[in-house]
């Protein structure tokens, strides 16, 4: 069963004056049910737009998309924004935390802005902050926390919705070996509970997890290993 289905998607981005530039030339992707996805390739070879694209923060220029089986590229703003609430997890190679929130806030946002907000929330937000050794770091402001903390708290609340599938933007950069293991071996268990992962990467050991590696060159999907 396909979570996540991409068809013949291109991408052109509008550089005004007439120049575009094309970023993806007709990509087929099928993202199965926790199944865990790879994808690699050189600098701009289109691996971020790829994402957005499967992840409904970008619509591609041509193509379709389909999560669940159901036409996504076409919907509303709105329509699109509850899936991306209730759906997908995001995950970028900077925290993206917000500032004025604590670690255990921050993991509970999304449960406040999908309006699932129920009373064991705070026990299930701090095992999701223990699964990744900052639960003794709950009350604590992100300036307060190292960069690789943030990170870890960034992913304890990508998962706060029990997200279909994480949508991880080189989710081990610029990490200390530790904490990229531990965010390896973390992203490595979701298949198991029903997250299907999709991870653009470089690191070879996450590589080395996914059930599979898709790699891109100039927009295509050259080769699924
Ligand atoms: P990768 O993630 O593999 O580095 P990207 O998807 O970021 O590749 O980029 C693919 C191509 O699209 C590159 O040529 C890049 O310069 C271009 N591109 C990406 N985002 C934009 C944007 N917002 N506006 C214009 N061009 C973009
Ligand atoms: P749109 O203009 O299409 O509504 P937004 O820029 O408001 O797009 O963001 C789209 C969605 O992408 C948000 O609902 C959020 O879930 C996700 N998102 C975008 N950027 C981030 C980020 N830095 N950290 C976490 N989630 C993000």
């Amino acid at each position: 069963n396909a979570v996540v289905e991409l068809t013949g998607v291109h991408k052109a981005y509008d550089l005004g004056e007439g120049r575009r530039v094309v970023a993806l030339r007709g990509v087929d992707l099928t993202v199965g049910e926790g199944e865990f996805v790879a994808v690699t390739g050189p600098s701009g070879s289109g691996k971020s737009t790829l994402l957005a694209i499967a992840g409904l923060l970008t619509r591609p220029s041509a193509g379709e998309v389909r999560v669940d089986g159901q036409r996504v590229d076409e919907l509303d703003d709105d329509a699109r924004a509850s899936l991306r609430n209730h759906a997908f997890g995001y995950l970028f190679p900077f925290a993206a935390l917000w500032p004025s929130l604590t670690a255990l806030e921050n993991v509970l946002l999304p449960r406040v802005l999908a309006g699932t907000r129920t009373t064991d929330d705070a026990t299930r937000a701090l095992a999701l902050l223990e699964e990744v050794g900052v639960a003794h770091l709950a009350d604590r402001l992100p300036h307060q926390m190292s960069a690789g903390e943030q990170r870890r708290v960034a992913l304890a609340r990508a998962l706060a919705n029990r997200p279909r599938v994480l949508m991880a933007d080189e989710p081990t950069a610029n990490l200390d070996t530790d904490t990229a293991e531990r965010v390896i071996e973390r992203l490595a268990r979701l298949p198991e509970e029903g997250t299907a992962v999709v991870a653009v990467t470089h690191d070879p050991h996450l590589a080395a997890r996914a059930d599979r590696v898709v790699r891109m060159v100039a927009g295509c999907v050259e080769a699924e290993g």
